[in-house]
């Protein structure tokens, strides 16, 4: 069978089987060029995990959130289509809601025409935003902070692809299928030549596979990739990947090639989780190291927001969860951590006039990632251990 690649459209299966939302730039970028003259846009970051929706914990988080907004709209139309949009997500969370997902997000504005909701397989803050444009930074800040796992699945004759994000998986819409011809029906072929042609045509479909992989890869941005399979099928497909994806290969796993969706992220996601495991422990390591030793790292609120700042943070460590109040300069955007007997009375970078805000390693993190840098939160068990150290830290370009 030759395979024109350029012939076959491959697609993730829209969300997902079990309803989660595959972000990517592309699906956000309309969102990202979206902007109204004056503020319209509702944008909700809402924790749905059970307990909450079962308790109605959702929709009174979001009234008390929608009441503290309210308390800083004056003028009359503007709190009145805020109070539609706040209406709407309401009406949703009542009686559309579906259970998937651990962040439900939604973006609304009737005077933009605009109604999206995503399924957010991660916990982000729970918030409400109204302004001119939807807020995406949370979503962005997620979206960096996983990486994209390009699973390949292959037995003789079949091949199947999967994107693995955020501990979730979906499959692509194309399933390779090579003919492999049957051995009761040989006909006049000998032995040894069936076998070649068997052969043959093995070697053909393990290169078709590899093609699309590296095909897939390069389009949906796979920074690491999983073959999965016999040990021996996984090996000949390696071999026949380009050498940029094959240095990609982070697992090789036996599996089946029916085995369920669930199954093949089971195994992902266990193998995912070993990596991040390794990558949490040597940054943490070379963190602490370079910061006693006084080179490329940093301990503590003080000194990394000092780092943030001069835009010399190449990695940001933060422990999941951690929040801190503080002030951020309306002048200069440097941030300042709550960690004073008194508070400030001014920037102390720039003198500018300071502003109260509640998280400054939510904005820490934005500005990280808006200089070119990267934001390592922890999850696994040394999370614990780095908090003694110093909460958060950073590992500098200079
Ligand atoms: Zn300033």
């Amino acid at each position: 069978m030759a395979i024109n690649l350029d012939q076959i459209r491959i697609d993730l299966i829209g969300d997902d089987e079990r309803g989660f939302d595959f972000l990517s730039p592309e699906t956000l970028k309309p969102l990202t060029e979206l902007a109204l003259p004056s503020r319209g846009i509702l944008s909700a970051y809402l924790d749905i995990s059970p307990e909450e929706v079962a308790t109605g914990q959702v929709r009174l988080k979001l009234k008390n959130m929608a009441r503290e907004w309210l308390e800083n709209i004056t003028d009359k139309q503007e709190r009145r289509a805020f109070e539609e949009e706040v209406g709407r997500v309401e009406n949703y969370l009542r009686y559309e809601i579906r259970e998937p997902g651990r962040t439900l997000v939604i973006f609304s504005s009737k005077p933009a025409d605009l109604w999206r909701v995503f399924h957010v397989p991660v916990r982000i803050r729970t918030r409400l935003v109204w302004d001119e444009r939807p807020y995406l930074r949370p979503l962005l800040t997620v979206m960096d902070e996983y990486e994209r796992y390009g699973v390949v699945l292959v037995s003789r004759e079949e091949s199947r692809f999967f994107l693995f994000y955020m501990g979730e998986i979906a499959e692509y819409s194309f399933s390779l299928y090579d003919y492999v011809p049957n051995r009761h029906k040989r006909g006049g072929w000998s032995q040894a030549r069936f076998q070649r042609h068997v052969d043959d045509h093995a070697l053909h479909h393990f290169k078709s596979t590899a093609e699309i992989a590296a095909r897939l890869a390069e389009r949906d941005n796979w920074q690491r990739v999983v073959l999965m399979g016999t040990y021996e099928n996984v090996a000949q497909v390696k071999e026949y990947l380009p050498k940029a994806i094959r240095e990609r290969v982070a697992g090789e796993i036996p599996a089946g090639i029916h085995d369920s969706v669930n199954v093949i992220r089971d195994k992902v996601l266990a193998l995912e989780q070993e990596i991040e495991r390794q990558i949490e422990a040597q940054r943490v390591e070379a963190v602490i190291t370079a910061a006693e030793k006084g080179q490329n790292g940093v301990l503590g609120y003080a000194d990394v927001l000092l780092a943030v700042q001069e835009g010399r943070v190449d990695v940001l460590i933060v422990p999941e969860g951690l929040e801190h109040p503080g002030w951020e300069c309306e002048r200069c955007g440097g941030l300042i951590a709550d960690i004073l007997a008194k508070p400030p009375d001014a920037c102390p970078y720039c003198g500018g006039p300071l502003k109260v805000v509640e998280d400054v390693v939510d904005l820490a993190m934005q500005k990280v990632l808006s200089t070119g840098g990267t934001v390592e939160v922890l999850r696994g068990p040394i999370r614990a251990q780095f908090e003694k150290e110093g909460i958060i830290g950073a590992l500098l370009r200079y």
